[in-house]
């Protein structure tokens, strides 16, 4: 952090900041530049700027502090690829997660999965505790679900993610699946954060329905900082006045993203327009854009989905998008993996 004071400053002015540094354990130096003085506070602080701006004499705060974030490709300049049973997201590959909304019954993995592993998926999704709006909804199978998924998953070859709602399911994610969903709704828990920041499982973290890219970002530096390095950020879209779409799918963040961070970002087609027939052109226009790879919800049978059928991809549909990623990401240098 850099404190930049006014021109009229006094000594005491300077002396009184330096004070409430050493109080906080924080150390500075000052250069003295033609009339201007700036204190460059050292290391990592989690000062806030407001603070540092009533004091008296003070122009400017300046919070130089990404640096150090561990996200940021100033820390880590090389993309990080993330490899999951051989599928790779990150570098110049794109990796497919599909699946249906919610696990709901052997059965339906069973078939599901099986014509997605026909298609050439590698890793099939399911939720099992769903978050659900109503609490009159489907709330998904639990932990018998979890079984299933790992179940069929193993049958067809398949890699398995599945979303944890709650810090309290880690040990049954850690035995059932191979990579941990953290939903938009929990981007802020950063209880669960922390808890997740200790596997060493794979992490799709989820944009929040109404987070920045750099809140995504901070909440993808608790799970660096614990130690997780395997994490996968996921724009889901977000919030806004527009209804006509579920929610307003941000492109525009895949470039920002790319450009600040090393870590890989996907993005899910379903969630952010909840609509059967914008999934396919917002897909094919996500990978246009330079995501890592895709999660998209398909279901053998959508009129009957206790979840999210009407997002769902009928198979026919997911085979027709499949083939076009195949033409469209070597366009852009990249490859389905
Ligand atoms: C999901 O992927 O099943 C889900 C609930 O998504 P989101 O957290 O993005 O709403
Ligand atoms: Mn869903």
């Amino acid at each position: 952090m850099l404190i930049v004071m006014n021109s009229k400053a006094t000594k005491s002015n300077i002396d009184n900041i330096l004070d409430f540094l050493t109080k906080k354990n924080l150390k500075a130096d000052i250069s003295d530049d033609e009339n201007k003085v700036v204190i460059r506070v050292k290391g990592k602080n989690s000062l806030d700027t407001r603070e540092i701006e009533l004091f008296a004499g003070v122009s400017d705060v300046i919070k130089i502090s990404s640096r150090f974030l561990q996200s940021t490709r100033t820390y880590k300049p090389e993309d990080t690829i993330i490899d999951v049973k051989g599928v790779k997201f990150g570098g110049d590959n794109v990796g497919l997660i599909a699946g249906p909304c919610a696990v709901e019954s052997y059965e339906q993995l069973d078939n599901i999965a099986c014509a997605l592993s026909q298609v050439g998926i590698k890793v099939l999704r399911g939720g099992t505790f769903k978050p659900r709006t109503s609490p009159y909804a489907f709330q998904g199978l639990g932990e018998e679900g979890l079984k299933i998924l790992r179940e069929v998953g193993d049958k067809y070859g398949m890699a398995v993610i599945s979303e944890m709602t709650d810090a309290s399911q880690i040990e049954l994610f850690e035995e059932y699946v191979d990579i941990i969903q953290v939903g938009a709704r929990n981007m802020h828990n950063y209880h669960l954060l922390k808890v997740l920041s200790k596997s060493r499982k794979p992490i799709v973290l989820k944009r929040g329905l109404a987070s920045t890219v750099d809140e995504l970002l901070m909440s993808a530096e608790y799970l660096l900082l614990g130690g997780n390095n395997q994490v996968i950020l996921c724009e889901r879209g977000i919030r806004t006045f527009e209804k006509a779409t579920r929610n307003t799918l941000d492109l525009g963040c895949i470039p920002v993203i790319k450009n600040l961070s090393h870590l890989p970002i996907i993005v899910d087609p379903s969630h952010s327009t909840g609509l059967r027939m914008a999934v396919v052109p917002m897909g094919r226009a996500a990978i246009m854009a330079g995501c890592d790879g895709l999660i998209i919800e398909v279901h053998n049978s959508p009129e009957t989905a206790l979840c999210d059928g009407a997002q769902s991809l009928y198979i026919e549909q997911y085979k027709q998008l499949y083939e076009d990623i195949k033409q469209i990401a070597p366009v852009i240098g990249k490859k389905i993996n």
